[in-house]
């Protein structure tokens, strides 16, 4: 693709920060193997790019939700073992076992098209059974485990699946201390050992995301699942600054100054005319909106750091821009405005957005929109 133009909202990709994370996180969970997770395309940081870089720190493992996602992880040639875990009826089964993907199942209609798809296809499907320990998402409850782990064991003996994996979720694994933390564990390990008692033999046992792996090492089993660590990015500010988890945020939101003009006191700005000047000023063009995944929540209070000093968002976010009140400084068209970044250069971050647009850091990232041309360093 042709570089953009260099004035239009970009955001830049530090693979060598991704790579620095991936060591870092697996250096947490020494035991464990570790799984990139890229889904919705690498929470907005680009799969395929992400996956390789990953894969080249040590990941042994990628994984999305959808199986869309994961075939064309596999289509652009990444290699190795890839998951996915999100199936919907009529989603491409024999196109998952024919690509060699490790396919969750969570529940008997799963089993059903899996099994008819390896049978088509002539070869066994690889599948991971998914526990609900507790999360009340996906997942097969305890009650209904018996039923799933026998009808997987009979797939299994008539050679249309392996059991390569047994795993869960946690639900509040970013809140240490939280109750169902202990109780997940507890019936995850049950779970497992029920399964193991019954012939299964899996290859991994896993139930940790970033902030378990980050901060409790009894979840770690065999594999790690990091997926917003990796980017560098704080699973949840009570928990720390991602420089302070050792972490290097991979992805920074910048754009330049498309426009600069002087106006006077009492002037309206942007839809709804939220903002009024208060005394002759100078306002900025920021050239970037909701359309390239700006949260318009955040209008009035978005941070945007132009020339070393940070100016929030005059008014509403529009599609496409936004406006920033400059007062009296001097600031050129072509200035370079950082939305968010690492912080290091005194930026905002995207912890920074996610206050200002009272969600998640993750949100930030993920939602940064197609039209905005991801630029991998
Ligand atoms: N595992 C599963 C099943 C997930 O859905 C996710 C993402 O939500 C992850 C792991 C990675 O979570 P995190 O980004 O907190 O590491």
């Amino acid at each position: 693709t042709p570089p953009p133009p260099p004035g239009r909202v970009r955001a830049e990709i530090d693979l060598d920060a991704l790579r620095a994370n991936v060591r870092s996180l697996r250096a947490r969970a020494p035991r464990a193997a570790l799984m990139a997770v890229v889904k919705s395309d690498a929470y907005g940081h680009g799969a395929v790019p992400c996956a390789r870089a990953a894969i080249e720190a040590g990941a042994t493992w990628v994984g999305t939700a959808t199986p869309q996602e994961a075939l064309a992880l596999r289509a652009a040639g990444i290699p190795g073992r890839i998951m996915c875990w999100l199936w919907a009826p009529g989603d491409p089964w024999r196109e998952g076992i024919e690509a060699d993907l490790d396919m969750s199942v969570s529940g008997m209609w799963a089993l059903a098209e899996v099994t008819a798809a390896a049978r088509e296809a002539g070869r066994p499907a690889r599948i991971q059974l998914k526990a609900d320990t507790g999360l009340g998402r996906n997942g097969c409850q305890s009650a209904d485990w018996p039923e799933l782990v026998a009808a997987a064991l009979a797939a299994q003996a008539e050679g249309t699946v392996t059991v390569t994996g047994l795993w869960s979720h946690l639900a509040c694994a970013d809140e240490p201390g939280h109750p169902s933390i202990d109780r997940q564990l507890t019936v995850f390990r049950e779970m497992v050992a029920y399964a193991e008692g019954e012939g299964v033999d899996p290859e991994v046992r896993h139930l940790a995301n970033s902030p378990a792996t980050l901060t409790l090492p009894e979840s770690h089993f065999d594999l790690v699942r990091t997926g917003i660590a990796m980017y560098g990015v704080s699973p949840a500010p009570e928990l720390g600054t991602a420089q302070e988890l050792g972490l290097r945020p991979v992805m920074t939101l910048a754009a330049s100054i498309a426009l600069v003009k002087r106006v006077p006191a009492g002037h309206g700005v942007s839809y709804g005319h939220h903002y009024i000047t208060s005394e002759e000023t100078t306002l900025g063009l920021v050239p970037a909106g909701y359309g390239d995944g700006i949260p318009r929540h955040a209008s009035g209070r978005a941070p945007v750091m132009i020339g070393g000093e940070w100016h929030r968002a005059a008014g509403r976010i529009a599609m496409d821009q936004f406006v920033v009140d400059l007062g009296g400084r001097k600031i050129q068209e072509g200035a370079e405005a950082i939305l968010f970044g690492p912080g290091t250069r005194g930026e905002p971050t995207a912890q920074d957005w996610a206050e200002a647009a009272d969600t998640i850091a993750y949100e930030i990232v993920t939602r940064i929109g197609a039209r905005v041309p991801r630029i991998h360093l």
